[in-house]
């Protein structure tokens, strides 16, 4: 494209997306002396979902130099996750897990957190602009260009050494190089909301996530995870068509659906229902290749699972912090191999993270959970995947995950 007469700026990178991959991506890239742009088309603190973090997260923070702030946020501190079925329930606690490293980690209100990340990104040095819309790409040229809308609906070009596209659900550089291919998962959705929630049960444990599967259908579950300010986030899951079979408002049918699982709802018997809900439906997805000439996708704009293992943002951050490692480097003008050195690395934990969520809808790794007598030691390697850590090869549940946790499912049928 001829960009002669427009206004062109020129970065080392540009990122796309003030999400978590985004301020990650750019605090690691900041420390290494680039210049680094953000446009972000929201203006920040806007909502986002996925709130319950996994300790494995807390590593990245780290080494982005954002620990300090976050830790200054008083976010309500996650030690675990619970599962509750009927009568059922069973804790992991992940300061009792098989890999090294965090075992804490916190339940953020993402309009907070994600702002926080963003400021401090900025604090560091990158450039971050709101209410700016990334809509085209030319990879044609000796640099890739992004052009960008703002607020006025003025259009500027910004000529990068490398853009890395953290749209997340807004999928920008997926959909513009048409490089979108289907998630294998079904179609399912979420309807979900904040409440005040008065939960005064003694034995609720404010500490970790509760996930609650539906008494009838193994795949339809809900999530409960509770801030520091007496507030929690409160949503369900399950297919479309499932969804669909409810009437009424989001808020109807979120209540609904609740009312159907007897210790949730009295859990929640105080709640004052003060935010209307939300619903999102079709959100897995997939890509054809985490990167191509001048770029690469992070996060959810590359590949989303699902939900149930709370794994989108360490993924993301993983996948932040691995490019950061690599982008310098193609900078320099040094041969890379970013499906080495990027992709491969990242899908080595998705592949994990998946094994796990087809576990869970066949209803497998439920009935491992569940199972009466369960050996301590393959507990401990469980919880160290919930935590986030799919990555450490030397458990056996990452280095051989579909195997192991297929055997495992069968010896729990058998018994
Ligand atoms: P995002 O957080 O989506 O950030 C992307 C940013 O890019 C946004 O701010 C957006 O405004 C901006 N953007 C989009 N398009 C453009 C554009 N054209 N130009 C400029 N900017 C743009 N994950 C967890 O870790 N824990 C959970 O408990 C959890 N629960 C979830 C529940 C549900 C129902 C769903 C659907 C997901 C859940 N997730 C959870 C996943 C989590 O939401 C994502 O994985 C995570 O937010 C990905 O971060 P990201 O930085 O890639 O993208």
């Amino acid at each position: 494209m001829d960009y002669r007469g427009q206004n062109i700026a020129r970065v080392d990178v540009l990122v796309i997306g003030a999400g978590p991959a985004g301020s990650v991506a750019s605090a690691l890239l900041r420390q290494q002396g680039l210049q680094v742009l953000v446009i972000e088309r929201e203006q920040f603190p806007r909502f986002s979902i996925g709130e319950s973090l996994l300790p494995q997260s807390m590593e990245y923070l780290e080494q982005a130099g954002m620990l300090e702030v976050v830790n200054a946020a008083g976010f309500q501190v996650k030690d675990g996750a619970a599962f509750a079925r009927g009568a059922q329930y069973t804790a992991f606690d992940f300061r009792d897990k098989f890999s090294d490293g965090w075992s804490t980690t916190y339940q953020v209100p993402r309009a907070r957190f994600d702002h926080i990340l963003a400021l401090e990104a900025q604090r560091q040095g990158a450039e971050l602009r709101f209410r700016q819309e990334a809509i085209a790409v030319d990879l044609d040229g000796a640099r890739p260009c992004v052009t960008v809308k703002d607020p006025n609906g003025e259009k500027y070009v910004v000529a990068a050494g490398f853009i890395l596209d953290a749209s997340g659900f807004g999928r920008v550089l997926p959909r513009l190089l048409r490089l979108e291919k289907p998630s294998r998962f079904p179609v399912r959705g979420a309807i979900f909301t904040h409440v005040e929630d008065h939960i005064t049960a003694a034995d609720f444990d404010r500490n970790k996530i509760r996930v609650t599967v539906h008494a009838d259908h193994d795949d339809v579950w809900y999530w409960l995870i509770p801030f520091s300010d007496g507030r929690s986030s409160l949503g369900v899951v399950a297919e479309r068509d499932f969804l669909a079979g409810y009437e009424g408002t989001a808020m109807d049918r979120l209540r609904t659906l609740i009312d159907e699982q007897p210790a949730l709802r009295a859990l929640l018997s105080q709640a004052r229902w003060d935010t209307p809900a939300r619903q999102i439906v079709g959100y897995a997805s997939d890509v054809q290749s985490l990167w191509g000439k001048g770029y690469a996708l992070l996060g959810n704009a590359g590949e989303f699972l699902d939900p149930i293992f709370s794994s989108g943002v360490t993924i993301a951050f993983k996948s932040a912090a691995l490019a950061a490692a690599v982008v310098p480097r193609y900078l320099r003008g040094e041969a890379v191999d970013w499906e080495g050195d990027f992709a491969t690395p990242l899908k080595r934990g998705v592949d994990t993270f998946r094994a796990f969520v087809e576990s869970w809808y066949r209803g497998g790794f439920q009935r491992i959970i569940f199972h009466p007598r369960q050996p301590q030691e393959i507990r401990r390697m469980i919880s160290a995947i919930l935590a986030g850590y799919a990555w450490d090869e030397a458990n056996p549940y990452v280095r051989d995950t579909g195997r192991r946790l297929a055997a495992l499912e069968e010896l729990c049928y058998q018994e």
